[in-house]
């Protein structure tokens, strides 16, 4: 299949970007790591007369963490970078581990944080792990600039609140209270090159390491027509005493948040009883990390 027949503009800044978007209207899509766009253009399902790469602009694939109070991610971070990056995998784990299990070592070199979270698959890997560590995206246009928390950012499959001349310039993450610790977790029916059956991302802080949770943020992949927040699931461990019971019924009550469908990838019945046991499982992977949460790291 040959892709049909496009403009190319490679700015040199984020100004010439910004601008190029604006000037050139719906005719433009911004080009990161191509791992959906082009796929999408040589199935014809995007016409873009103008292709804006946003490979030269400097800084969007930088990871630059903040006195440990944050780190920014620029939106063009690849997944293999984030999965690699020592202080993500310490202390933003969900997001590392995500990275890790999203397509095959060539796509993940490719494959963009940016795309991912644009791109608004229901069943894409590093939305549910953005979600549990409260991540707020930057976005920017021509003549405007807003910063807007993840959980409010999908809209459907394929659809998010980002206009037609923005661009998501980085992705904000404050750093999790010390006795943090979280997860992520993938179902295929593949280890590899395989799209989510079903995911889960949690991130859990205890008030210490053997006390009650303080904190707690489940996020459900493929499971919705968007990725989701198990809010009650979440309600029912915040103040309580870590425990594998604990665990197992705040896995049954996330189904509860769940609308998945019957589909080549698995039935809606299987979907829910694997989102009761993979939230568990999370949820125990994430309690074990929290309590060896050591400073300074
Ligand atoms: C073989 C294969 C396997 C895959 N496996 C997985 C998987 O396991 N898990 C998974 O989640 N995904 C998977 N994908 C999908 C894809 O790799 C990811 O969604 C990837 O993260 C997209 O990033 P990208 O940089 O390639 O995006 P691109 O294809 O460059 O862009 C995707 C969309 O986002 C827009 N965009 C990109 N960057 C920005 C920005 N900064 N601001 C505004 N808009 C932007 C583009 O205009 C385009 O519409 C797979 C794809 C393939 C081909």
């Amino acid at each position: 299949m040959l892709l049909p027949k496009f403009e190319y503009h490679e700015p040199s800044t984020l100004q010439e970007a910004l601008k190029l978007l604006s000037d050139l209207g719906g005719n433009a899509k911004l080009l990161a790591g191509g791992t959906d766009l082009l796929v999408r253009m040589k199935r014809k399902i995007d016409k873009p007369s103008h292709v804006i790469s946003l490979a030269r602009i400097p800084g969007l694939d930088e990871i630059v963490p903040r006195n440990g109070h944050s780190v920014t991610i620029g939106s063009a971070v690849s997944a293999a970078k984030l999965a690699g990056h020592e202080l993500l995998s310490d202390r933003f784990t969900p997001l590392a581990m995500a990275a890790g299990r999203l397509g095959a070592p060539m796509i993940r070199n490719r494959a963009t944080i940016g795309g991912n979270l644009v791109n608004a698959r229901p069943a894409a890997d590093l939305p549910p792990a953005c979600m549990v560590l409260d991540a707020t995206l930057k976005l920017k246009s021509a003549s405007r600039e807003r910063e807007v928390l993840v959980n409010e950012f999908f809209r459907g499959p394929g659809e998010t609140i980002i206009e037609q001349d923005e661009l998501l310039v980085s992705i904000d993450i404050n750093t999790p209270a010390p006795w943090s610790g979280g997860s992520y977790i993938k179902l295929g029916a593949r280890k590899t090159l395989e799209i989510s059956m079903v995911n889960v991302a949690v991130m859990l802080t205890l008030q210490s390491p053997d006390g009650s949770i303080t904190d707690a943020k489940i996020a459900l992949g493929a499971v919705a027509p968007t990725p989701v927040r198990a809010l009650l699931a979440e309600k029912q461990l915040i103040g309580a005493t870590p425990s594998e019971a604990l665990f197992e019924k705040a896995g049954q009550v996330g189904v509860g948040t769940c609308s998945p469908i019957t589909d080549h990838r698995g039935t809606m019945e299987y979907r829910c009883m694997m989102i009761e046991v993979l939230t568990k499982r999370c949820l125990m992977q994430a309690f074990e990390r929290a309590k060896s949460w050591r400073p300074g790291r």
